[in-house]
């Protein structure tokens, strides 16, 4: 029998900016369920990577496929908003004239009036925020405005999310309970996930395998144990420490 196809697979990508590579010939392969994080120190390409993926940059070579198709290289291009992939950045924003209910309802393409309102609530109230649901953007903190970002995101249960440093503006003491939930819900979704972070307690803790980038390339990559046990240079070393 053959193998799947992974959910979403980069093959060769790269991206420069004023003649100097960012991107260096980058591939990856994530499955169904799988958690992949793209761990490294900030300006090494993990977020140009993500963007490419996402469509809103383009690369200069390489290609992106999702199940086995291609939705783009240099010449063919599916636009962002049909690649169907769900998307969680840092700089996430609401929309201010919706209601927290509305904000998380916006990716809901199909269903009854009923049905969407069922799947609003499930969400705030596994990110801790029902009581919100009839509330504007600005009666809530940063923290609640990403929690019902994440909401947002994980609503229409898109078959791939990528997420930029998503937990980063959230408090410590919620921290953990938000990044367990939002797992919990990728994985019942069986949602492919590439996860950008700089710390790597956080990869450990998140993913099924690390990529560790460094200077536009990914230098080694594994499960979180044997990436940590094995770092495969002084560098990974010093990554890995400091860090800490
Ligand atoms: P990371 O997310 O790992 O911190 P980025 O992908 O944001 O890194 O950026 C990698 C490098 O590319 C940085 O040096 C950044 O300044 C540069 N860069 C990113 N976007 C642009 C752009 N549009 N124009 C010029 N340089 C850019
Ligand atoms: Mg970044």
């Amino acid at each position: 029998m053959s193998q799947p196809h992974p959910r979403l697979e980069i093959r060769n990508l790269r991206r420069s900016f004023d003649g100097r590579a960012v991107v260096d010939d980058v591939s990856l392969k994530i499955m169904p369920g799988q958690v992949t994080c793209l761990l490294g120190p900030s300006g090494c390409g993990k977020s140009t990577t993500l963007r490419m993926i996402a469509g809103v940059e383009m690369q200069d070579s390489g290609e992106i496929r999702v199940d086995g198709n291609l939705i783009c290289d240099t010449v063919f291009r599916v636009p962002p908003e049909r690649r169907e992939i769900g998307l969680m950045f840092q700089d996430f924003a609401l929309f201010p004239h919706l209601s927290v209910a509305d904000n998380v309802s916006f990716g809901l393409k199909s269903g009854t009036r009923a049905g969407k309102r069922e799947r609003v609530e499930e969400l705030l109230e596994r990110v801790d925020l029902l009581r919100f649901i009839d509330g504007y953007p600005h009666q809530l903190s940063g923290g609640e405005q990403q929690r019902v970002a994440l909401a947002r995101a994980l609503a229409p249960r898109p078959r791939i999310m990528l997420m930029d440093e998503p937990f980063s503006g959230l408090d410590n003491r919620l921290r953990d309970g938000i990044r367990d939930e939002t797992l919990t819900i990728l994985k019942e979704q069986d949602t492919a996930v590439l996860l950008v972070t700089h710390e790597p307690e956080e990869a450990m803790r998140m993913a099924d395998e690390i990529a560790l980038m460094r200077d536009g390339k990914i230098v080694q990559q594994g499960a979180p144990y044997n990436v940590y046990t094995r770092p495969v240079d002084r560098a990974a070393v010093a990554f890995f420490s400091d860090a800490n």
